[in-house]
């Protein structure tokens, strides 16, 4: 499922043949992903400008030049691709990654420059929908979400006092939206082990220095996931090709029973569960 990273990985690879350009034509092959499309959906994009891509946790907004903001959410197993012109044999001939299926092909954007973007999503837990652009707080999805990871208000002494009191553990409290937006299970586990913080830990025990050590290991991580989606967008050369997913090395995350790779432990990393989602840890170095 993709996280922060890989949405910001996906709007740095359309954003060269997006923004700035009119969508020349927009299609929805079906007339619902997780949600119906809004009225109109084709018709409202088609000669729509795009004026610039932007980001919230993981939710691409498509600034638009009619006033409107088209928002995407990748779901479980939405991919866009893109596909020029000139690389393909006739229009309309489109290649496919491995694993998807042309009938999972449920939106594309002709843009202006001869680019086409397909949105595929076999498991259809994606999404897009219309909003007016500087509504945000009316939007349910953007409504109530805490500053991204990057942000300046993202910090120790924010996160303490957000967390001030919480009998919940520090794996939940960092997947709650409100208090940092489009962190998902992978990176807080991972952003737990940088921290040398075990995901058990109650919340409102964090004081000021293991608060700012969280907030560091939160932005490193998330900013290191960034970086190596960056180097896989430099991989497509052509710029075409499937966005978003790209290799990790995970330093806990789906490494139960292999030993931890702090230099100065030798713990063995433990899957629990928690609230019914798996957490990746090693009990030796994270209190
Ligand atoms: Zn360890």
């Amino acid at each position: 499922m993709p996280e922060l990273p890989e949405v910001e990985t996906v709007r740095r690879g359309l954003e060269p043949v997006m923004a700035g350009r009119t969508i020349l034509k927009a299609e929805n092959r079906r007339s619902d992903l997780r949600f119906p499309f809004p009225d109109h959906f084709a018709e409202r994009l088609t000669g729509a400008r795009i004026e610039r891509l932007d980001r919230r946790a993981k939710y691409l907004l498509f600034r638009l030049c009619s006033g409107e903001t088209l928002l995407a959410h990748l779901g479980m197993s939405g991919r866009f691709t893109i596909h020029l012109d000139q690389n393909t044999e006739k229009p309309g001939d489109f290649a496919h990654a491995p694993g998807t299926s042309e009938k999972h092909d449920h939106v594309v954007f002709e843009m202006e420059g001869g680019a086409h973007i397909i949105f595929n999503d076999p498991r259809r837990f994606g999404f897009m929908t219309l909003f007016q652009t500087g509504n945000e707080e009316a939007v349910p999805f953007l409504a109530g979400l805490g500053p991204e990871p990057n942000a300046n208000d993202f910090n120790g002494p924010f996160l303490r006092d957000q967390v001030k009191g919480k009998k919940t553990p520090l794996k939940a409290a960092l997947l709650d939206q409100r208090l940092v937006a489009g962190l998902g299970n992978i990176y807080v586990c991972e952003a737990l082990y940088h921290a040398r913080l075990s995901p058990r830990r109650l919340a409102g025990t964090l004081g000021p220095q293991r608060a700012e050590r969280l907030a560091q290991a939160v932005r490193q991580v998330i900013a290191a996931a960034i970086e190596a989606g960056g180097s896989s967008l430099r991989d497509f050369a052509s710029a075409e090709g499937e966005l978003g997913y790209f290799q990790h090395s995970f330093q806990v995350y789906g490494r139960e029973g292999e030993p931890c790779l702090a230099p100065d432990c030798t713990g063995t990393v433990q899957r629990i569960l928690q609230s019914g989602r798996s957490t990746f840890f090693c009990p030796t170095c994270q209190r």
